[in-house]
Formats: structure tokens, sequence, C-alpha cells
């Protein structure tokens, strides 16, 4: 699973955002001037390559791979914005020829350009509301909106006869570290420990914030079966994980885990409720160990 945008990279990606919105702005001023005044077209829109000279373009195309790649509302940007140096080459070179762009062409750059400012706006609010739906600490997601997520996934589960899986983890004794250690080794442990478990997991699956040390993972298209072996695998992989200190010292632990299956014609808390009984039946069976519910 790829942890959603952390809280710098949004602050990051939002500043970049306004530079490159200015930019436009500031390009789409000077493309009406030529256009109305039909003063010197600049060089560099003349350019076939115009596209990626532009701040958006060295923006957009340099970074490998970019932080926003696998976001729709990213990758559409590349055509409009295509389009739109496409739109502009045609209209300048009827100006430097000494001729006015017809009507259509006009009109064609400025809704292109208009656009392009619209949808550059819209992404940077996508990604400052990313802060709502996103843990701080540990990048998962927040709690807030949960339920109704799981509830689609109940109905696309239903929907494709194919069942899903949620499982609560919680760290064992981890009071003791916060006591013993600090609470910022605790807080170590929660960002390292969840982000081993995140790269653990699949792309589609996903990993909720429930509580202060407890998480809810969400596994779709999986059967019970399965995702034990897979929740299994996490936990040993937990338990042997050396988690950094700041001190410089190294530090194991462990967690517990319930699962359950995501019931399709049951409501959603109850499913959880579920998850819950098999963890503390984890948690009294002595910890570090996966419990499944079963009816
Ligand atoms: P068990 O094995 O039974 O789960 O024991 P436990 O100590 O893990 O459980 P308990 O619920 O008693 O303690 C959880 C502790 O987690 C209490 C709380 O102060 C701490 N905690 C919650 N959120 C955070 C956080 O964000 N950072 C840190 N460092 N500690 C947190
Ligand atoms: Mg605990
Ligand atoms: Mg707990």
């Amino acid at each position: 699973m790829a942890l959603p945008l952390d809280r710098d990279q949004i602050q990051q990606l939002t500043e970049e955002l306004e530079v490159i919105i200015a930019a436009h702005l500031a390009w789409f001023k000077q493309l009406n001037r030529v256009l109305v005044c039909g003063s010197e077209p600049p060089a560099a829109d003349i350019l076939p390559d115009a596209h990626l000279r532009s701040p958006f373009g060295v923006w957009y195309y340099t970074q490998e791979p970019h932080p926003l790649a696998e976001y729709a509302a990213f990758q559409e940007l590349a055509a409009i914005q295509q389009a739109m140096h496409a739109a502009a080459r045609r209209a300048l070179a009827e100006v430097a020829a000494g001729r006015r762009p017809a009507p259509e062409l006009y009109d064609q750059c400025i809704d292109l350009a208009l656009r392009l400012n619209t949808r550059l706006r819209n992404l940077q609010l996508d990604i400052i509301g990313e802060l709502l739906t996103t843990d701080a600490l540990t990048g998962c997601s927040a709690r807030r909106g949960m339920l109704a997520r799981l509830r689609e996934e109940q109905e696309r589960a239903r929907r494709i006869q194919r069942p899903c899986c949620i499982c609560l983890m919680d760290f064992d004794r981890f009071k003791r570290i916060n006591d013993e250690l600090g609470h910022p080794a605790g807080d170590a442990v929660l960002r390292q420990g969840m982000r081993f478990t995140a790269a653990a997991l699949r792309k589609y699956d996903s990993i909720y914030r429930y509580g202060g040390e407890e998480f809810l993972i969400c596994l779709p298209g999986t059967p019970l079966r399965d995702a034990a072996q897979v929740i299994e695998r996490i936990r040993q992989g937990l338990a042997q994980l050396p988690i950094r200190l700041a001190s410089g010292a190294t530090l194991n632990v462990t967690a517990s885990f319930g699962l359950a299956e995501l019931h399709p014609a049951r409501a959603v808390e109850e499913s959880i409720a579920n998850a819950d009984l098999a963890l503390i039946r984890a948690k009294e069976g002595g910890r570090n160990r996966v419990e499944i519910w079963q009816e």
C-alpha cells in the first residue's frame, strides 16, 4: 500500500502549485497581449517543446517518479496543457505572419488556458483536503470517513462477489514503551511500525488509525484464509523490525491482531466488533499473535 501524502509533501506541493498557477496566469496575460495588441510573440512559445519549458512543464515532467503520479487529476493535466500550447503556437504563428487568429482559435487558447488554471487550483485543493483524511503521525488514513469507505468496500465485495476482510491491529504493552522510554519513542514505534505494515500490503489495501495505538486494516478481495497469511507475515516481520530511536538505540515491538470477514449482509460495525473480539482473544492468549473470528 502506498501511503497517502505526508504533511511535508502536502505543504511542498501546495506551495509549488501556487508558484505554477501564478506563472501560468502571467503567461496567459502575455499571450493575450500578443493576440490582442499584436506585440512580438515570445520565441519560446513558438517552439514545439514549449510545453516542457514552462514552470508547469518543468514541474510536471522532470520529477521521476512524480509524487502525484498516481492521482487521476494530475494525469489529466498533461493533455490539457499540451493542447493549450499547440493552440497558442498556431495563434502566435498567425500574429508572427502579420495576420489575426480566427475567433475559434482564439477561443480555444482562452478556454484551454482557463481550464488548466481551474484544474491546477482544484488539484491544489484536493491536496490540502488530504490533511483532513490523513493521520499526521503515521500517514495512515484518519478515522474520519472510515465507516463510509468500509461501507463502499462492503458494497463492492457484494457486487463482485469476492470476500473482504478487516483486521484490528494493536501494539503490545505500548504504554510501557511510553512510560519507560518516553513519548517520542512511542511515536517512533507507531511511525516506523506502520510504515513497515503499509509497505507489506497491496496497493488497494488500506489502513486507518482507529485509536491511539490501534489500527484497522482493510483487505478487499481476500478470503479469510489468505488474509490470515498476510497478517501473519506482517506480525512476524514487525516483531523482527528494529525500531530506530532518536538516541541511536533500537527497539523491538510486537502487535496483536484480530481478523474477521467484512460480512456482506451485516452492519460494518458488527464486523468491526467481531474483529475486536478476536483481538481481545489474541491479547488474552499471550499477545504477539493473530486470532480469527469465526461464527
Ligand atoms: P496491550 O498490550 O494490552 O494493548 O497494552 P497497551 O499498553 O498497549 O495498551 P493501553 O491501551 O493500556 O495503552 C495504550 C497507550 O498508547 C496509552 C496511550 O497513552 C498511548 N498512546 C496513544 N496514542 C499515542 C501516540 O500518538 N503516541 C504515543 N507515544 N503514545 C500514544
Ligand atoms: Mg496496545
Ligand atoms: Mg489499544
